[in-house]
């Protein structure tokens, strides 16, 4: 079955809006995604019929919120394939969620002891890496890619050794849209007992996961990036990190018996989630995981693919272009530079002509800078794109070089 996009459109209520005059041509699904009627109503509809704190109260909304809030977990645990929902940690996206790991793993890292990160981390996988490192006076070791942007498995290969004690690493890079061998990495790791932590942020929206699968010890994701709302998303833990790690944050719900002199701590994963939690946003990311199931991820895969080409090979024809980021392995992330013209200027003009990219750092600076640049532009695609809205873009893009030239 392939998708009928002309139909799952209309789940978007925001695809009809114009912008600048023009119809809307949206390319920035890698920062977020927008949202279809099925997430807006499930929110609205909880905050309608349904809303009430969860594991508090014996009365009916209190146990319904609860309810479908525990359900939530169970399916995101399935949709990843964690082994269990004890497994799944609600937090405020895949930045918090790196965060959280970092933080714990400071009772576990030492002076001298080694992390290795890639060089084409988002800032939100290198940052809470790297200020760890300086607290503990670890060393933070970068492996390198190529210049077509591919992990060097033989440098990673090398670089393990027995002072790492964590591997973080991008599923999908942001810049470079590079499918990252997750699988291999973690095998490699696993032969000298090192711990590795996914940054999911830029794959769950458009490939299979499966933690199990892939054995890693940590994976985090934010919802928004996969038409889910903003301000929550997953950290994946392996139950036996869970049980041995401390509490990241105390108060209410992450407790068992409280005294003035002593507390206890609740079960995973409730230990992990101090205070009262997005309810809301827990449900509306499971209507949004609901709705990619619908549709099948290997479809959307195959249509996001069929859009990378056909745009891959447009740009590539057009002179003066050169894209940035040319695995073998790659998912609907497309950055370039325009020979002589400033990114910034040219998603300027590209706004005015109602196509919506990105330009500048995307947030990893290190990776851009790695390829002699001070930014790209970012096409990225989103279930609902079409190869109409490519020809668009490129279109637009010719108009607005010859502008700038
Ligand atoms: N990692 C990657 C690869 C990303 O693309 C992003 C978002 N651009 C993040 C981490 C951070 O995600 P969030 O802002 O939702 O926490």
């Amino acid at each position: 079955m392939s998708l009928n996009i002309g139909q799952l459109r209309k789940d978007f209520p925001i695809l009809a809006r114009k912008v600048n005059g023009k119809r809307l041509v949206y390319f920035d699904n890698a920062a977020t995604t927008q949202k279809p009627v099925q997430v807006i109503e499930r929110i609205k509809h909880y905050y309608t019929e349904e809303n009430s704190n969860v594991h508090r109260g014996v009365h009916h909304l209190s146990q319904l919120a609860t309810d479908k809030y525990e359900h939530a977990r169970q399916f995101v645990a399935s949709y990843i394939h964690a082994g269990s929902a004890k497994e799944i940690i609600f937090t405020r996206g895949t930045t918090e969620s790196v965060n959280v790991v970092a933080s714990l793993f400071q009772h576990l890292i030492g002076a001298g002891d080694e992390v290795l990160i890639t060089a084409m981390e988002h800032h939100s996988n290198l940052v809470p890496w790297q200020q760890l490192c300086r607290q503990q006076q670890a060393v933070l070791k970068v492996v390198p890619i190529n210049e077509k942007g591919e992990l060097d498995m033989t440098a990673l290969k090398n670089m393990i050794t027995s002072k790492t004690r964590m591997f973080a690493l991008a599923h999908v890079s942001n810049v470079l849209g590079t499918i990252n061998p997750v699988g291999e990495a973690v095998k490699l790791a696993r032969k000298k007992n090192i711990p590795v932590l996914v940054d999911g942020a830029q794959a769950v929206a458009h490939l299979p996961v499966d933690v199990t699968g892939l054995d890693c010890d940590f994976y985090a994701f934010s919802a928004h990036k996969a038409y889910g709302p903003m301000g929550i998303g997953v950290l994946y833990g392996k139950e036996e990190w869970l049980k041995k790690l401390p509490p990241y944050q105390f108060g209410g719900e992450m407790v068992d018996q409280v005294s003035f002199s002593e507390t206890t701590f609740n079960n995973l994963p409730y230990k992990f989630e101090a205070g009262t939690p997005n309810v809301s946003g827990v449900l509306g990311m499971e209507a949004a995981l609901k709705y990619i199931e619908e549709k099948g991820i290997g479809n959307v895969r195959d249509h996001e693919d069929e859009l990378l080409d056909f745009a891959t090979r447009k740009l590539s024809k057009t002179e003066g272009i050169k894209i940035i980021g040319e695995a073998r392995e790659k998912t609907a992330v497309l950055s370039f530079v325009v020979n002589g013209v400033h990114p910034y200027d040219l998603g300027t003009l590209l706004d005015q002509m109602g196509v919506a990219v990105r330009t500048g750092y995307h947030c990893a600076q290190p990776v851009v800078e790695s390829f002699g640049l001070t930014g790209t532009v970012r096409a990225s695609f989103g279930i609902y794109n079409t190869l109409e809205e490519v020809d668009v873009f490129v279109d637009a893009l010719k108009k607005s070089i010859a502008l700038l030239k």
